[in-house]
């Protein structure tokens, strides 16, 4: 009887380390000082590879670019050393500030809706960590992106400029006021919850182009929102998905 109990109570601790093993941290040694092993770079790439099929793949996302940026940009190099281990968990991970980077899927999936080509000059609001601002820059022309808490502001910039993307500006402001002296966009992407869509965003949108944003419903979540200004400036608003995004602040009372 006490054997069998032995048996189980082994059991039981068993399941129990086994269940917590994602959340412990194991590789940021090999990170130490920013720099990569061999290894765990080659490790990462192949987690990269094993998200995009299983994630975003499996999920529908086919844009061809789209799916190449995803396996190309280093997530985990975007992600806080203490979560980097969960960088290719199908999640949204925090990134300080009390802000997140988005879950993969999503990304990828605005990315593609985005529908952009190496031409087109893009703005984002809501740089955060500059995840979503490399993906989009390894496609598009020039990338702008637009971050409200200094902090992470410059944390991106640095970031970016490190690893070379070299097409992306970033600039620390309300982005609801868009960037009217770079305007107009042939797209623009927004990753934080709007209450709706900001005027100065449909009119620095050139004819032709497209923003997606997610906008608040009544269900405590958001719509994902595809924005069309045709040649005539008339706009066409279709609802794809819900989301959950942290809410886009307004400037002023951010700065306080
Ligand atoms: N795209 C980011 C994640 C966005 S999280 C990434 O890939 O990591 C949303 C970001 O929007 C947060 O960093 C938040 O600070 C920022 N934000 C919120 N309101 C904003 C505003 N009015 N203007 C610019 N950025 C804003």
């Amino acid at each position: 009887m006490k054997f069998i109990a032995l048996i189980i109570i082994v059991i039981i601790i068993t399941c129990i380390f086994y269940s917590f093993r994602p959340f412990i941290n194991r590789e940021d040694v090999s990170i130490a000082n920013g720099k990569e092993t061999k290894s765990t770079k080659e490790d990462y790439a192949l987690q990269r590879k094993i998200m995009v099929e299983q994630q975003i793949v499996a999920r529908g996302v086919k844009n061809k670019k789209v799916l190449d940026a995803m396996t190309s940009v280093p997530r985990h190099l975007f992600v806080p050393e203490r979560y980097r281990h969960g960088s290719y968990f199908d999640q949204p991970l925090l990134i300080g500030s009390g802000q997140t980077i988005s879950q993969p899927y999503i990304v990828a999936l605005m990315t593609e809706m985005l529908d952009v080509d190496n031409d087109d000059v893009v703005l984002e609001i809501g740089t955060g960590s500059g995840y979503q601002a490399a993906v989009l820059s390894t496609i598009v022309k020039e990338l702008y992106t637009i971050e409200i808490i200094e902090e992470l502001g410059l944390q991106a910039t640095e970031r970016l400029k490190k690893l070379g993307y070299d097409n992306v500006k970033v600039k620390i402001s309300d982005g609801s006021l868009g960037w009217p002296e770079k305007a107009p966009f042939d797209a623009i992407i927004v990753t934080a919850a709007a209450p709706k869509i900001p005027d100065p965003l449909i009119k620095q949108l050139k004819p032709g182009g497209r923003m997606v944003i997610p906008v608040d419903n009544n269900y405590y979540s958001q719509d994902l929102l595809i924005v069309e200004k045709d040649e005539d400036g008339n706009i066409v608003t279709r609802n794809t998905i819900p989301v959950r995004f942290v809410p886009l602040v307004e400037g002023e009372k951010s700065a306080k």
